[in-house]
């Protein structure tokens, strides 16, 4: 009998008034494990009144408080990391050591935002006119609104909430309805900390449910991360609405592979670039650009034995490296673009269709997939695929290396290895994308730096976590001082000078 996964409203669960749910999976199986409620606008609405009713309790709460029960929150999550990690396997299929990880990643903004005293800090000018101080400082929002994506359940709302609760705002968190239960444990997690109801909701559903927050007039901003099609959405549906916005769309992360780069460490890196969590992260490689033939022929010799070495499993077998994906529409999306690609002409060198595990028949399992001699025009060139399957598309120079990502519809992420301190820093200066390695494969920034890509991977002014956070998650006012000694008697009619 599937599990009722149900809403977070007001520090409590509730089950909503829509009678509409979807079906959650067990990818390694193919289970059906739970049915997930799917928010209709009152529910929505019920979730904006709660974090309303408490956002001024909220907002003036002294930062040191907000960000005391931060952590907390992040001691309970540090200690109880297994369980929440189990979580993410049962219902997205990573391995458990990446679910781990996705974990650590995203309680290192927690740990940033715990910081918020600091960061809050403003601005004094003494003496901006004669006997005229400024000061300026920073403000939290209101009640604010994530709409996160499949791909990691809880590290992407973490790029969200713990600034955005730190800064003095109310969250309220719809996340993927293909994943929804490590949200409603992180839910727990917070209010055992000890933070107010009301002030952390989370409300499960589908478009209608996006849609009623967009529309919401009590909601100021919205954060979004998800597939470029629905980013566009959000971003224009949002702003239109009066709201700040921040969308981050899907990408196409190419790797250049120079001449002089260490071969085995450029392999390395793009078996875990690649393959790692099954090729469903948006700043997984999915291009790699070998400089020359010669360098493309020792690429290609050194990846095919291990692509098909790859250890395909369920996400709890200690032993896998790499688990099924997240719902078999998916997998049968993803082994479509590997048809596309033999059909427009590409080289199949390893193929990952028709991949069945014994005891896991109906698990939604797809074998790592290498392509060489992909070429521009092809669409799983343009496209993103978001599964298991790495282009190589050879490059004759540096110079078209690079024209090929800069002309690239995306721009989240981009890599280089080599040994030419010329080359890199040609590339890092020159290269049209938000996020750049330098032998560095998944150049992910750290919390306290921000996280974003360029071109269609990020619609909005704000990239997320960091001080960028910081800035999206605040309004800034100025405050200007005179007392009575420095005021001169008579009306000024001028435009005020401070002279
Ligand atoms: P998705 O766009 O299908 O869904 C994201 C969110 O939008 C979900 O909460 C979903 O319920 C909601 N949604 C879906 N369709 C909607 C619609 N028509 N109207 C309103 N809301 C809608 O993305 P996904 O498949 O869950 O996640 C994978 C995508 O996310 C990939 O494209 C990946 O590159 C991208 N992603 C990007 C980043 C980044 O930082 N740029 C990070 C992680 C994932």
């Amino acid at each position: 009998m599937p599990t009722a996964i149900t809403h977070f409203i007001g520090g409590r669960t509730v089950a909503g008034t829509s009678t509409r749910t979807a079906p959650v999976y067990n990818p390694a199986t193919g289970e059906e494990t739970g049915r997930v409620a799917l928010a209709n606008t009152a529910d929505v609405n019920a979730a904006v009144a709660a974090a309303k009713a408490v956002a001024h309790a909220w907002a003036h709460t002294t930062p040191l408080r907000r960000a005391r029960i931060l952590n907390a929150f992040l001691r309970i999550a540090e200690e109880r990391t297994d369980e929440l990690a189990a979580l993410i396997t049962a219902e997205h299929g990573k391995v458990l050591s990446d679910a781990k990880g996705e974990i650590q990643r995203g309680l290192e903004v927690v740990e940033f935002a715990t910081g918020i005293p600091q960061l809050l800090k403003g601005e004094v000018t003494e003496n901006v006119g004669t006997r005229v101080d400024s000061h300026a400082l920073r403000q939290p929002l209101g009640v604010v609104a994530g709409i996160t994506p499949f791909n990691f359940p809880v590290m992407v709302p973490m790029w969200m909430f713990p600034v955005a609760l730190a800064c003095g705002n109310c969250f309220v968190l719809k996340p993927s309805e293909r994943d929804p239960s490590p949200a409603l444990l992180v839910a727990a997690w917070l209010k055992e900390a000890g933070l107010p109801d009301g002030v952390f909701s989370v409300v499960h559903g589908d478009k209608e449910a996006v849609d009623a927050l967009l529309h919401h007039p009590d909601i100021a901003a919205v954060s979004f991360v998800g597939s470029t099609p629905i980013a566009r959405y959000i971003y224009a549906t949002a702003t239109a609405n009066g709201k700040r916005a921040q969308a981050l769309g899907g990408a196409k992360n190419h790797m250049i592979v120079m001449p002089d780069a260490d071969m085995d460490q450029a392999v390395d890196a793009l078996m875990g670039a690649a393959y790692g969590s099954a090729g469903e992260r948006c700043m997984a490689i999915s291009v790699a650009v070998p400089v020359g033939e010669k360098t493309a022929d020792a690429l290609v010799a050194k990846l095919i034995p291990k692509v098909r070495a790859l250890k395909v499993g369920p996400g709890t077998d200690p032993d896998s490296e790499m688990g099924p994906l997240v719902t078999k529409v998916h997998r049968d999306k993803v082994s479509g673009y590997i048809d596309a690609g033999v059909a427009e002409g590409a080289e199949l060198l390893v193929d990952g269709r028709g991949l069945s595990l014994q005891g896991y028949e109906g698990g939604y399992f797809l074998g790592g997939t290498l392509f060489d001699r992909v070429t521009p025009e092809m669409s799983i060139y343009r496209e993103e695929i978001f599964g298991p399957v790495l282009a190589i598309t050879r490059a004759p120079d540096y110079a078209t290396a690079a024209k090929l990502i800069n002309e690239h519809e995306f721009g989240n992420g981009t890599a280089i290895f080599t040994r030419d301190g010329d080359a890199a820093r040609e590339f890092a200066h020159g290269i049209e994308v938000g996020m750049v390695g330098i032998n560095v494969p998944i150049p992910v920034p750290m919390a306290f730096h921000s996280f974003g890509g360029w071109k269609a991977s990020l619609f909005g002014d704000h990239h997320m976590h960091g001080p960028e956070g910081v800035r999206f998650y605040t309004r800034l006012k100025t405050i200007t001082t005179r007392w009575p000694t420095g005021i001169r008697a008579g009306a000024d009619f001028v435009m005020p000078t401070m002279e």
